[in-house]
């Protein structure tokens, strides 16, 4: 007696082979049977073709603050998620020292805009202090998906070194000592990866970068030689200039020529995967080719390098309700706190508007990554693009707000302020800040195709007033595999086949990520030809008010964690099924 039979799917087995029609059966939490199935089952579900897909897997998630609050996990959970894995980019919440949860949490919200009080008051600080308990009062906790964690440097550093870690100081043989246990200790208890922040750009809502940033190579060395001994773990990193060359903020240590020549040494100092951040930026345009190449020659002479790729431009959002260039107007700050609908009338005035067009700046007290965002918005006002009902992710570079502008003869900020007030406050527009130099996805169709690449940089539980790619699971198959008309898709198997068993098998999770016999019971039942994307919205439903962007989908007829069905025609079921993955247990 089988627990379910799905009748009649159209199955992509996420391991790259041909779709075939089938069915699915399903016994304590285990793909058992597929096929044709006789046997009886308590339940079944006639799926009439549609496509069954492993559950996806996110490899690039900061989650790591609303897991301890949180059970549903939206919005990875909503779009077809089963399992996340969080800690990325050098940045998390253990270890910890008792009382000094504010490093982290400025970190946090420096460099991923999670909203502060919202880590402040929504996370149970005191519940544990080394990662080995982190590790452990999430595995006392029950989620609609799967949490896989990883180790960050910047925690563990601020943990061992205290101030002179977060003053970039080079690391003493005590500190790299104490610090290569830590990591050890972490990938025994089950972290699966350590993660590093090279990037300037990431700093902490006071202006310091992430601790670890300049580390030297010596320390590097010695903390992936640490994750070597435990055997376990991947190695994720977000190399200098990756976003270019950050003259604004004093420019980068590093080229990227120079990070990758590191990463490769890195690699060979250990037998541990290294995945890093791969986009095309306009400091940059062509190095993520270079990287691709360098990256599948290592791997031809017995390397693990993965450079993490997007299945979409990474987008920069800006709204009357989140972002935008006129933040930080002195008239604009008057009205900042009035609900949408009385600050859209407002700013509908003449003589607001006026007002602020021509008001300065209110100069910003704090100089993390995001206070300055209004100058982003400003300088890129002429480049963003309206986002339409349905939102055209690949449109023509003549769509900018700077075109409009110039056809209607009128000044770029004018024509942002009556397009921020727009649809009672609820128009938003999207800056195309990575992957779309040339004004289309054929960058990403290569980074894509390419072998040695993983499908990440969703982002998911982060940037949440900024950037909404934890949709990008549900996107990819949308346009990549039915809609995209400005040159070719890709197909079906190939997509399923990056963001489930690519993704299972860097991170080890070897008991998921293929439909295939013996594997867990991960999985999504799609209706593709009517699978499509909500419209942003911002929510204020972090603890303590704190508000994020989220989309939407509709299409997924069900999703299942480990046998149990989490989601049902586009709804939580409430069932958690979900745990702590560790993977070196496996
Ligand atoms: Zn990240």
């Amino acid at each position: 007696m089988l627990d379910c039979l799905i009748k009649d799917a159209r199955i992509v087995d996420g391991t790259g082979a041909p779709a075939e029609n089938g069915d699915l059966g399903i016994r304590d939490g285990q793909i058992v049977a597929r096929g044709r199935i006789s046997e009886d089952a308590r339940e079944v579900i006639r799926a009439d073709g549609a496509l069954a897909t492993p559950g996806w897997i996110d490899i690039h998630t900061h989650y790591d603050g609303q897991v301890t609050w949180d059970d549903q996990i939206d919005p990875s959970a909503s779009h077809g998620v089963t399992t996340v894995v969080m800690g990325n980019c050098g940045v998390g919440f253990a270890p910890v020292a008792p009382g000094g949860e504010r490093e982290l949490i400025e970190l946090m919200e420096g460099v991923e805009d999670i909203p502060g009080t919202a880590l402040y008051e929504g996370m149970p600080w005191g519940a544990w202090e080394t990662f080995p308990e982190y590790l452990d009062f999430l595995a006392s906790r029950e989620y609609a998906l799967d949490v896989g964690a990883q180790l960050a440097h910047g925690s563990l550093r601020n943990y061992v070194m205290g101030q002179r870690g977060r003053d970039q100081e080079k690391a003493t043989p005590e500190d790299l000592a104490r610090m290569a246990e830590l990591v050890e200790e972490a990938m025994r208890a089950g972290a699966v990866g350590f993660s590093s922040n090279r990037t300037t750009g990431h700093r902490s809502i006071d202006g310091n970068p992430v601790p670890g940033t300049f580390a030297e190579e010596e320390e590097l060395v010695a903390l992936v030689e640490a994750m070597d001994r435990a055997g376990s773990g991947v190695f994720e990193l977000i190399p200098a200039s990756t976003v270019g060359n950050l003259e604004v903020l004093g420019g980068e240590r590093f080229s990227l020529k120079e990070e990758f020549e590191l990463i490769k040494r890195l690699g060979r100092a250990c037998q541990r995967p290294v995945t890093f951040t791969t986009v095309q930026v306009p400091d940059n345009p062509t190095e993520w080719q270079d990287i691709l190449a360098g990256s599948a020659e290592e791997n031809a002479a017995g390397g693990n390098l993965r450079p993490q790729v997007a299945s979409r431009p990474i987008g920069f959002v800006t709204s009357l309700d989140t972002y935008h260039m006129f933040q930080r107007r002195e008239t604009y700050l008057k009205i900042a706190d009035l609900p949408l609908a009385e600050r859209v009338r407002e700013m509908q005035k003449p003589e607001v508007k006026a007002a602020i067009l021509k008001d300065a700046d209110a100069p910003v007290s704090d100089v993390g990554a995001m206070a300055n965002v209004h100058n982003l918005m400003r300088e890129t006002a002429a480049f963003v693009i309206p986002v339409g009902d349905p939102v055209d992710y690949e449109p023509e570079l003549s769509q900018v707000l700077g075109a409009r502008a110039l056809a209607e003869k009128r000044d770029v900020a004018d024509v942002m302020y009556d397009f921020l007030i727009s649809e009672g406050g609820c128009a938003y527009a999207i800056l195309m800040g990575a992957n779309y130099i040339s004004g289309n996805h054929d960058a990403i169709h290569t980074m894509l195709l390419d072998p040695h690449t993983v499908t990440g940089l969703s982002d998911a539980g982060a940037h949440v007033n900024l950037i909404f790619d934890a949709v990008a699971p549900t996107y990819q198959l949308m346009h990549w595999v039915r809609d995209r008309t400005r040159g070719p898709r890709l197909p079906v198997e190939h997509i399923v086949h990056k963001q489930t068993n690519n993704n299972a098998v860097l991170y080890g999770m070897h008991d998921r990520g293929s439909l295939e016999l013996g594997k867990r019971a991960d999985l999504n039942l799609i209706d593709l030809d009517n699978l499509s994307l909500g419209a942003l919205g911002v929510h204020r439903d972090l603890p303590a008010g704190g508000s994020r962007i989220l989309q939407s989908a509709s299409g997924y007829l069900a999703t299942f964690v480990n046998g149990v069905r989490t989601r049902e025609n586009d709804a939580d079921t409430g069932a958690r099924p979900g745990r702590l993955v560790r993977t070196n247990l496996a």
